[in-house]
């Protein structure tokens, strides 16, 4: 296995090195065939007694080095100067041999460190199957995204809202540099460190950014551009991250922490699940400003270190219109429109519009509407169907082409929260049939998957899921 360490190797004050904690009992309920594999894990030639050992910690991953990063962050716009892996720990960098890509592999949920202040470090089982469900789909619906290696339950019980199974999640990564990780140096006015972090970010994610005249610059374009494109993909799957905080925005442009997150079932512009976020601050429709505000935290870290105020406002001042583009893009795809025209951004919005009023669920629809394409359900979308028809049979290809784009671009499948929901309340009894279910159809979103069909629908009324928690 090809291990690199390359973050070990930065300055000290870069992380903490640690031990994860030991767990009684682990037992490995999850493990990722075909990342292992992507990984060159494959070579570890491990049972599941020793799959279980390593991804809990228990035993170091051979090659491996085990550290805490620091980071810090701005928490629902307050910022605090130290958070960093309170709950993780690095447990090894490698090097794919499928792809020559660098991935970190992480315990998350595996015991203290130096930076988990009041906190055990420690996970329920809950928020560990959250994750992994959820990660997974995520990047097969194609979206950037950490992803996740390994579930173990620990054998342990956590003090929660009550007493609850123990777990950790390995979490692989592209890397765990976030904004918030520029401002843990920025605010200690520690110039050298950061001139060093954003070196090791452009060699790690945009080695082009190297080259050109300010790198520094060119960096932050890349990281806008990757963010704008990001949120865009959230968005036109109907997709809330719901702490977008700066410590869990990742330089690498991947989604990164799932935490009170959630996939809409009906659409609202204003939804929020997160049951922290009381004043909407990362409601669906706020996420595009929001990383924008990120963006420019990240901007002020870089502003110390080369450029000029108004290159990183001009920089700042593209993310909204690049945000639009990919977004419209998306949108017109999933209505089966196969170039994006100025009129169409007016149709996309009266669709959103449209499904909002009717309380319609956001995913469903999409896969419902190709249904008016040959008129077998005329009228299910109201005055809105009509004009959308008018426009599909203007364009090359007509309905035909309009159909088979949409299949495409809709997924049959998301992981709905109450689905989630289930395969957690099913696994704290030791059953592990909807979670691996839910596995096995959220692999394949876009395709129907006889006997999985349910796993489609929306909530029932008494099934529905308000509120989502952070699993802290
Ligand atoms: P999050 O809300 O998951 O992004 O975490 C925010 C911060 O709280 C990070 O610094 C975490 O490491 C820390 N944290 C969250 N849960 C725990 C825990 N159970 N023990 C220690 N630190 C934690
Ligand atoms: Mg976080």
């Amino acid at each position: 296995m090809n291990f690199i360490n390359s973050y070990a190797r930065l300055p000290e004050h870069f992380y903490a090195k640690i031990q994860a904690s030991n767990a009684p009992e682990p037992e490995l309920i999850a493990w990722n065939e075909e990342l292992a594999n992507h990984l060159g894990l494959n070579e570890l030639d491990a049972d599941e007694t020793m799959l279980a050992r390593i991804f809990s910690g228990n035993e170091p991953l051979p090659g491996g080095k085990t550290i805490a990063l620091a980071y810090a962050g701005h928490q629902f716009g307050h910022f605090v100067p130290q958070l960093g892996d309170g709950r993780a720990a690095l447990i090894g960098e490698i090097v794919s041999p499928v792809d020559g890509g660098r991935y970190d592999i992480q315990l998350k949920g595996s015991g203290q460190t130096p930076f988990s202040r009041n906190g055990d470090g420690k996970s329920s089982l809950g928020p560990v199957i959250r994750e992994y469900l959820l990660s997974e789909a995520m990047y097969k619906l194609g979206v950037p995204t950490t992803r996740a290696l390994a579930a173990v339950s620990t054998g342990e019980d956590v003090v929660r809202e009550s007493r609850e199974p123990g777990g950790i999640l390995t979490r692989v990564a592209s890397s765990h540099i976030r904004v918030g990780t520029f401002q843990y140096f920025a605010s200690r006015d520690d110039k050298a460190a950061l001139k060093e972090l954003t070196n090791y970010a452009i060699a790690r994610h945009y080695p082009d950014a190297a080259s050109v005249e300010q790198p520094v610059l060119a960096f932050f374009s890349a990281v806008v551009e990757k963010q704008a494109k990001l949120v865009a993909h959230w968005m036109a799957l109907g997709f809330i991250h719901g702490v977008m905080n700066t410590d869990n925005s990742a330089i690498s442009g991947e989604t990164l922490d799932y935490g009170p997150c959630a996939f809409m079932d009906e659409f609202h512009i204003n939804k929020v699940f997160s049951s922290i976020d009381q004043q909407g601050r990362y409601a669906f429709g706020q996420q595009a400003n929001m990383a924008q505000w990120n963006l420019t935290r990240l901007a002020e870290c870089l502003l110390m270190l080369d450029g000029e105020q108004q290159d990183y406002e001009s920089l700042l001042d593209l993310f909204l219109p690049a945000f639009e583009e990919h977004y419209f893009t998306l949108m017109s795809k999933k209505l089966g429109l196969t170039n994006l025209i100025d009129d169409d951004i007016e149709l996309i919005t009266a669709w959103l519009q449209h499904l909002q009023d009717n309380q319609l669920d956001y995913s469903l629809s999409f896969r419902q509407l190709p249904s008016c394409l040959d008129n077998s359900e005329p009228g299910t979308f109201g005055e809105f169907e009509a004009r959308w028809l008018q426009r599909i049979d203007k364009q090359a290809g007509g309905r035909e082409e309009a159909g088979r784009l949409m299949k495409s671009s809709n997924p049959v499948v998301i992981p709905r929260n109450h689905q989630v929901e289930r395969a957690i309340e099913a696994v704290f009894e030791d059953d592990f049939s909807v979670f691996n279910e839910l596995r096995q159809v959220l692999a394949e979103p876009f395709t129907k998957q006889p006997g999985l069909e349910h796993y489609s629908n929306p909530p029932q009324s008494h099934e529905r899921v308000m509120r989502t928690f952070c699993g802290t």
